[in-house]
């Protein structure tokens, strides 16, 4: 008996099938929104994840297009998408389509086994990952490569940017905004009595580069909610965050659905701590775990916005070396995972408790109307630059491609005006939000915070088009949205890139790391490679050829 094979079609493909039917006929005409999702969902019954993906399908077939926080509408069908979109409408077949219920559970992945690495014997003695090759999953190529941010260089920074060090992780990107004080020195391996009042990103750099000289790393010293530039996080393997704020946190999450990268959050406090994976379109993501309050208490931050940034510098949280160590090695093995291309379990959380020795993980709900469920479209790359771009110039480049209508939206709130509404002088300036200090946001006649105007949208009408994009906020390599009210396009100013990301910093010969006070320091031939000294900022070699800028962002819909 022979038995003929059956051409399955997946749900997904199935329900993208019946949409692209719907076009093609004429029942959704070009520029025509789609129902909710819930509606869809109910329509074709399937579930929310698997109409995401025919939604994907439709964007990638340019059948359909996302507007950001507008919804999905259906595209005019041309001879460049005709015969796919008739390739699909076929998939729709005549079968009926299952209830969602008959999909498979979200539960725990299954490990899939590991393919067969080449018989490779270590030499212990001159590789210092030669151990790592008897873990069977372990690649070193991908691990040599990876390019890992972390943001926060406390006490779980630390610990993370050690590990990393000590697991060969390629490149390290550190951010931070503080400096070391003698507080830290009882909870971060990483500094030292003499670097008071030093860039903690800058020290921790140092440090990692000299526990293992064969990575590279890159620090920047700023405020990551907005100093860093989009591009570099879009050019990350995975995102670390060791964040002790709300505010820092939902950025992060944010700019990561942006680009479309997996970040691990770890929090800890006392003996308690927690870590938790997010990915775009795979789960909840941070704001999604977000209660109610907790977002009303950040809008409410919102609406007084220079206060905002005073309290995130506020509200330190007690916490140990301990469980420093206990999160952050957790942190940094789900980073060494997600390069492994290793099962994670995104939109999870598991909580340490040290009290109790207890530990749990529970699956958070995604959210339908969360904010952060948003991916840039395909990114445009500019060989402008921050420091040189004006908005004039990048208004110029949207309305070729864009039209007339075209407009500029900055991330980051610039205030025009400050108005005190006691006397009623109104001072005109032009910075962006971040850099004017709740102080400065008072009357200098009878002290009272004044009322500050702003804007995000740069229509063309402005007075100050000259203004270069760095002069406004916008941080080297960033990405910047423009539209015209139905379409929107992504700018890159990739003119920055070899000077923004290099990963150069402290590369031999430029080398300058006062060595750890550690015996084995002082004989060997270990001891020549770090010179004595304290760190200096030199090592910034521009990078040798740029990094794969192939990479092509889609627009999604993603839970
Ligand atoms: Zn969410
Ligand atoms: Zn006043």
């Amino acid at each position: 008996m022979k038995i003929q094979p059956i051409a399955h079609k997946s749900l997904a493909e199935t329900a993208a099938g019946k949409l692209a039917a719907s076009i093609l006929d004429g029942s959704l005409p070009p520029g025509t929104q789609f129902p909710p999702e819930r509606e869809l969902m109910n329509q074709l019954g399937i579930s929310r994840s698997t109409l995401r993906e025919a939604l994907q399908r439709l964007e990638e077939t340019r059948l359909i297009e996302a507007r950001p926080h507008v919804g999905w509408f259906a595209r005019t069908i041309s001879e460049a998408n005709m015969a796919q979109a008739r390739e699909m409408a076929g998939w729709a077949g005549p079968q009926a389509v299952r209830p969602a219920t008959q999909e498979p559970s979200t539960g725990p992945l299954r490990v899939p086994i590991a393919h067969e690495k080449p018989i490779h014997i270590p030499n212990l003695r001159k590789d210092r990952l030669g151990t790592f090759e008897f873990i069977s999953w372990w690649e070193r190529e991908k691990v040599l490569k990876a390019r890992v941010m972390v943001i926060g260089a406390g006490a779980l920074g630390n610990e993370v940017i050690k590990n990393l060090a000590l697991m060969g992780v390629g490149n390290l990107f550190i951010v931070d905004f503080d400096k070391v004080e003698a507080a830290n020195l009882s909870r971060s391996i990483l500094f030292r009595e003499g670097d008071n009042n030093r860039s903690k990103a800058e020290i921790a750099a140092a440090r990692a580069k000299s526990i293992n000289p064969d990575i590279h790393v890159q620090y920047m010293n700023g405020d990551v909610t907005t100093q860093l530039g989009l591009g570099i996080i879009r050019r990350m393997d995975v995102i670390i965050g060791c964040l002790d704020n709300r505010e820092a946190r939902l950025a992060v999450n944010r700019f990561c659905y942006w680009v479309n990268k997996p970040w691990v959050d770890g929090a800890i406090q006392e003996l308690l701590g927690l870590v938790r994976v997010f990915v775009p379109g795979k789960g909840a993501c941070y704001e999604c775990t977000l209660t109610e309050q907790a977002l009303r208490d950040l809008s409410m931050r919102y609406s007084c916005p220079l206060l905002a940034r005073q309290n995130i510098l506020l509200g330190k949280v007690p916490t140990t070396p301990t469980i420093a160590s206990i999160i952050g090695g957790m942190q940094s093995q789900e980073a060494l995972k997600i390069i492994n291309d290793m099962p994670i379990e995104p939109g999870k959380v598991t909580h340490f408790n040290g009290m109790v020795n207890e530990m749990h993980t529970t699956a958070y709900s995604p959210r339908d109307d969360c904010e952060s469920h948003w991916t840039y479209g395909e990114i445009t790359e500019l060989p402008a630059r921050a420091e040189r771009t004006t908005l004039a110039d990048l208004l110029r480049i949207a309305r070729a491609d864009l039209g007339p209508e075209a407009m500029i939206e900055l991330d980051q709130e610039l205030i025009t005006q400050l108005e005190c509404p006691n006397d009623h002088t109104v001072e005109e300036i032009l910075r962006p939000l971040s850099e004017v200090t709740f102080e400065a946001g008072h009357c200098p006649t009878c002290g009272v915070l004044r009322e500050s105007t702003m804007t995000h949208i740069i229509s063309g009408e402005e007075k100050f088009l000259h203004r270069t994009l760095a002069s406004v906020g916008v941080p080297p390599l960033h990405i910047i949205k423009a539209h015209n009210g139905v379409q929107y396009r992504f700018y890159e100013l990739t003119g920055d890139l070899p000077d923004t990301l290099h990963f150069r910093h402290f590369e031999q010969g430029h080398v300058t790391v006062s060595p750890a006070p550690a015996p084995e320091a002082s004989k060997g031939a270990a001891a020549s490679r770090s010179d004595h000294g304290k760190v200096r900022l030199k090592g910034e070699v521009k990078m040798k050829g740029t990094v794969s800028a192939s990479e092509r962002g889609r627009v999604k819909l993603r839970g």
